[in-house]
Order: C-alpha cells, then structure tokens, then sequence
C-alpha cells in the first residue's frame, strides 16, 4: 500500500526536497470497541432509530459485516479474544472470577509493536484492566477513569467481580469524554508515526446515564415514571414483567448512550481528519458483545448465547485498501478481526492466530467464512454455540442438552429444536462437530489453560446417523 503520506513525500523527494527511501509507510490502525453494543440497536445496521450518524457515515466509506458474532457474551473472554485471535477456552480469559491473560500469549498490540508501530490502548471499564492482561503490548495503556486509580489497584480488580460495590462505582460514570481526551492526546503526540491505537468506549454498557440531550433524544417525553437509566442490573423492578413504558424509557437511554457513543467516535475520526492522517489509518468499530432485554425473559449477559447477547457491529475503514460502501452478508467472528487487520497492514506473515483475515471477503472476492463459536464457560454456565449463516446451534455442556434455531425462518430464536437426523439440524450438528474438533486442535497448538471438550452423546450418536464420521475439516 503506498499510502497519500508516502505519495507526498515521494513527490517532494522528487524535487530533491526530502529524501525517499523507497520504504512504504505502513497503515495507521484505530481499533474502537464500543462495549455492550447490539448490532440490532445501531442505526448503520438497519435499527430505526438513528443512534448512530457516524457510523452509517463509516459504512458508507468503508465495509460493514452483517453478521458479526463474539466469541462470548462479555467483556474480558470477548476482549483476549479480539486482542488474540484465540478462541476463548483456548485463551483461558473465561471464568467470572476472570483469569488473566496468560503473559506468553502473542498480543495483536505485540504484534504491531514488534512490527516497529508505536501502540497505545485507552479504556473505561474495569475488565479491560492490566491485570486481566489485555495491556500486553501497548506501550501506553491507560484506564480512563479519574477515579479508578483509587478504586482499582490490581488486586482489587482481580477481586473485582466479587465485590458489588466496586462493580456499582464502576458502571455509573461517564466516561467518554475521557477516554477521548486520553486518545486525542497521545494521537497528536504519534501522528507522524505508524500506530496501533485501541480505544475502549464503555458508556453504552449499563448503567444508562447519558448526558441529558442524549437521555432525552429517544425518550417519550411525556414519560413522568421511576425509570432513570441507573441500577440495571440490581434494581428488582426492572424485570420480565415490568410495565411496557418504563421498558421503552429504559431502551431509549440505551439507545442515547448509543448515540454518544457515537459521538465520540465521530471527535476521533475528526482527530483523524484534523492531523492529515485519516487516509492512512484503518479504522475499525465494532464491540464486545451485546445484553439482554427480556428478549428471552433476563436482562444482562454472560446468561445466554442468543443473537441480541451475540450479534455486534464490525465495520473497518481503510482508504485504498477496502471498497467504500461494501456490505459482507456471511457470518464473521471475532478472532477474525487481528488477521484482517495484520493483512491490510502488510503484516499477515504471522503464525499462531486462529482467525483468518476478511479482506478478501470484505473487497467482494469469493471468500469461505468459517461458522462463529461462542463459549459461555462463566459463573455455572458450560454453553457452546456455532452460528452459521442459516442456523445456531447450542450444546449445554453441564446437561449435554443439544438445540437449535433456524435463523432465517426464526430469526428471534423462539423455536428451539433438537432433532438432529437430517436437514438444518444435522447441518449445524455437524458444524457443531467440525468447530469443536478445531477447537481440540487449536488447545492443542496452544497449551495455555486449554478446554478440550468431549462431545456430548447424544450428539455423537446423531452425527453418525447423519453420516458424519468426524475428523474433517
Ligand atoms: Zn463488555
């Protein structure tokens, strides 16, 4: 890639004003991850409110994937994941007490740092901490929170999740504006460089508080009730059965938060306009994983492995290098994302990722994508889903019971079934299969803090009456 930098430079060096050594520069990358983000509530994906200008305004200029799947429905699995182009089990990031990052594991930050990229991660929510070991690699890595050097030393994040009143503390604030800060700040000082930049926005994830003109945007105005975006999780009268318009009021600050999210995203990519560097750089927005609004009867996530925990936005800019307004329809994941990044940065010549790159796919080529695996291992969840562009399938590891959904012809995943024996259902048993045979292999490649699990029985049997005997690709 012969970036609009290194054209101007040549062109100067043409006239014998500086000097052009025939080294390409390489691609910027701005990594956003907009936590606790469903792609159904992003306008750029379709949503009828228009939570998010940006965004629309960043697929038209680049690539969006329809159908992008985490790796797990919360924050620090999803994350190690991103950061690691490993699938969960195979990272080891997956219990609720949260496991650190095992330090031998090869960053996507190392990565761009070994490849002579200057590195930085600025962040907001308390699992995207040091201590989990999502900071390897960056030479800079900041938590954005004025206060959390107080509330959070690194032994108190690693009891973190065990103690509600510092899980309350951290998920009231806001914090967009200084992540920003942090961001726009450490980009003036490394324009003229190339660099990996992540930047963690964590204001959309619960409690929704947005500042009032984003409270208000999607809001009922005539609304008079007790719902004030706060405790989400802990208040008792947010529940399955609460009254329809405190459920619509509590949507619509998710959907302001959304929206100033958004926002932030918008004062990074005039940064980015602002210092001359929005041709060179990659951008890329996508998130953790989404939450729960009753949709199956419970709020939160790390609960269940359905769309609206599972489903979030992938969208990647790159000037020159991808088309402009491209929509991938097939399902994609997120150990994906590192590869892609590597190969438009020229450094896909990497071994020990697991994911593979979509920018064949992303530039229209023919491209196979593989079927998403998502690992729910946390608290007393043992699930294991595969999605592929038909249909999920989710395996309960605790109980060996075996469902399915036919996305198409039930996309809310209201009907679940278990026959196996043929059609869609042996289709996605046998993904189930082959994903969870990669999934063997790549524990094995990778003997961090491995999960190789056995396949139910029930399964197996119904595989080998399909047909299936296992072991290919
Ligand atoms: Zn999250």
């Amino acid at each position: 890639m012969r970036t609009s930098l290194h054209r101007s430079l040549c062109a100067l060096a043409l006239f014998g004003l500086v000097a052009c050594a025939g080294e390409e520069r390489r691609p910027s990358v701005l990594l956003v991850s907009i936590d606790m983000l469903r792609a159904d509530h992003v306008s750029a994906y379709g949503y009828e409110r228009r939570t998010t200008p940006t965004l629309e305004a960043l697929a038209a200029d680049g690539v969006r994937f329809e159908r992008h799947i985490s790796s797990a429905p919360w924050t620090l699995p999803a994350h190690a994941a991103l950061f690691t182009s490993l699938p969960d089990s195979v990272h080891g990031c997956v219990e609720g007490s949260g496991n650190a990052l095992a330090p031998g594991v090869t960053t996507l930050a190392e990565r761009f740092r070994d490849a002579g990229y200057r590195t930085a991660g600025f962040y907001a929510g308390p699992y995207l901490h040091e201590a989990f070991g999502l900071g390897q690699g960056f030479e800079e890595y900041a938590y954005c929170v004025p206060e959390a050097a107080d509330l959070f030393t690194a032994e108190q994040v690693a009891a973190w999740a065990g103690d509600p009143a510092a899980h309350r503390r951290s998920h009231h604030g806001v914090t967009n504006p200084d992540v920003f800060k942090a961001s726009s700040a450490w980009l003036e000082q490394h324009a003229d460089e190339p660099f990996f930049l992540f930047v963690h926005l964590w204001d959309a994830h619960f409690d929704f508080v947005p500042p009032p003109s984003f409270a208000k945007r999607f809001a009922d105005s005539a609304y008079d009730g007790w719902v004030d975006g706060r405790e989400f999780f802990f208040d008792p009268r947010i529940r399955a059965d609460m009254d329809a318009r405190d459920l619509n009021q509590l949507l619509a600050l998710y959907d302001g938060e959304i929206m100033w999210c958004d926002a932030h995203v918008k004062l990074l990519l005039e940064r980015l306009d602002a210092l001359g560097i929005a041709e060179d750089t990659v951008v890329v927005v996508t998130s953790d994983h989404g939450t729960e609004f009753f949709d199956h009867g419970q709020k939160g996530h790390r609960r269940t492995l359905y769309d609206e925990a599972l489903r979030v936005p992938l969208i990647v800019r790159a000037p020159g290098l991808l088309p402009a307004g491209q929509a991938v329809q097939g399902v994609t994941r997120t150990v994906d994302v590192g590869p892609t990044l590597l190969e438009l940065c020229g450094l896909d010549r990497v071994a020990g990722l697991e994911g593979q790159s979509l920018v064949a796919a992303a530039q229209g080529q023919p491209a196979r994508l593989r079927p998403a695996l998502s690992e729910l291992l946390a608290d007393q969840n043992q699930l294991l889903s595969v999605t592929t562009d038909r249909g999920r399938i989710v395996w309960n590891r605790a109980t060996d019971a075996v469902a399915w959904f036919d996305l198409q012809a039930d996309p809310d995943e209201r009907s679940p079934r278990t026959d196996l024996e043929e059609g869609l259902g042996a289709e996605l048993a046998q993904a189930l299969a082959q994903e969870v045979q990669r999934l063997r292999e790549a524990a094995e490649r990778h003997p961090i803090q491995a999960v190789a699990p056995e396949l139910p029985p029930g399964l197996e049997q119904a595989l080998h009456a399909s047909g299936y005997g296992g072991g290919g690709d």
